[in-house]
């Protein structure tokens, strides 16, 4: 029997990564991944879909432990040889009542929403399909911190040139400003989240300009999006859109049919490529 197709959604235990993993449960023709750092909740939620008719499957999988990583790429390299659809949904934000220092937050955030994310996409882009999707869940936060950045930083980000070592650079040196209090006199916004999500964005034009240059015949389509804003324990109960309205853009994005060579490199958002 051929090996079927497969896709991962991490962070997919609540929020808009569960309403993703609803939705390909009914679309994708294979097999499906909820993704969770913690088993109990994740299992939970797999619980929870099967009991709406759904057969999502299960990985442990916390993008800022490399050794989990790791271990679920060789998971799906070992039964499938490998990944048809990734999607980057897992991420953090500090509400905006938190009083945790903003040095503390900029190395928390960034540790998991640019750092881990970056990691995971190192470790499982060689091993996606020819053919497949990978999904980055930005913001459009990321596009807003951006163009509240220094006219030296914004050239930078929205350069064709950045490579990948400059942008981990960039986001590095933002972390340690922030903690020496010296970030807004340097350039940056005092958001740490949209800090983030603007690496995030520009770290997925970089890897879908690496993927055209190494993997031209492969066709895999990789782009950044925005969910809008959508009810969810990051962002409260008073956001226009549900979850399953969230996943939208994400799954659009999942789902392009093959043979579709764009978007690609782009940073998308109610299903329209937005400019950088
Ligand atoms: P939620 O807080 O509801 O869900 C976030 C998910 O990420 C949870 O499952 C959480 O797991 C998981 N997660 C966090 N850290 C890790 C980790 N280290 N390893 C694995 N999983 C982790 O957020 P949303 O559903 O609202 O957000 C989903 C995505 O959409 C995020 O990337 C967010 O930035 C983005 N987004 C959301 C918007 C909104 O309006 N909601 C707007 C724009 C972008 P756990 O349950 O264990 O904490």
């Amino acid at each position: 029997m051929a090996t079927p197709k497969v896709a991962l959604v991490t962070g997919s235990n609540k929020g808009i990564g569960l309403a993703v993993v609803r939705s390909l449960c009914k679309q994708f023709t294979g097999d499906v991944y909820l993704a969770s750092r913690d088993v109990g909740r994740g299992t939970a939620a797999v619980e929870n879909l099967k009991a709406e008719g759904l057969k999502p499957l299960f990985h442990q999988l916390d993008i800022t432990d490399p050794e989990s990583v790791r271990t679920a790429r060789d998971y799906f390299q070992e039964n499938y040889g490998g990944l048809d659809v990734l999607i980057n949904n897992a991420a953090i934000a500090f509400k905006m009542a938190d009083t945790t220092p903003f040095g503390v937050q900029a190395e928390v955030t960034l540790k998991t929403n640019f750092f881990a994310t970056r990691n995971m996409c190192n470790v499982f882009l060689p091993i996606i399909k020819a053919g497949g999707r990978v999904v980055n869940v930005s913001s459009g936060m990321g596009a807003m911190a951006l163009s509240r950045c220094s006219p030296e930083l914004q050239a930078r980000f929205r350069s064709a040139d950045i490579t990948e070592e400059e942008l981990v650079g960039l986001m590095e040196r933002f972390v340690k400003e922030a903690q020496e209090g010296v970030h807004s006199e340097r350039g940056w916004p005092s958001t740490a989240y949209g800090i983030s999500k603007t690496g995030l964005t520009v770290l997925s034009r970089i890897h879908a300009r690496r993927l055209r240059q190494e993997r031209p015949q492969d066709n895999v389509l990789l782009n950044a999006c925005c969910p809008g804003w959508v009810r969810t324990d990051m962002a409260g109960p008073d956001a226009p859109k549900s979850p399953d309205e969230g996943a939208v853009t994400p799954v659009y994005l999942a789902l392009l049919p093959p043979g579709a060579e764009e978007p690609h490199g782009q940073f998308v958002s109610e299903k329209k490529v937005q400019p950088w």
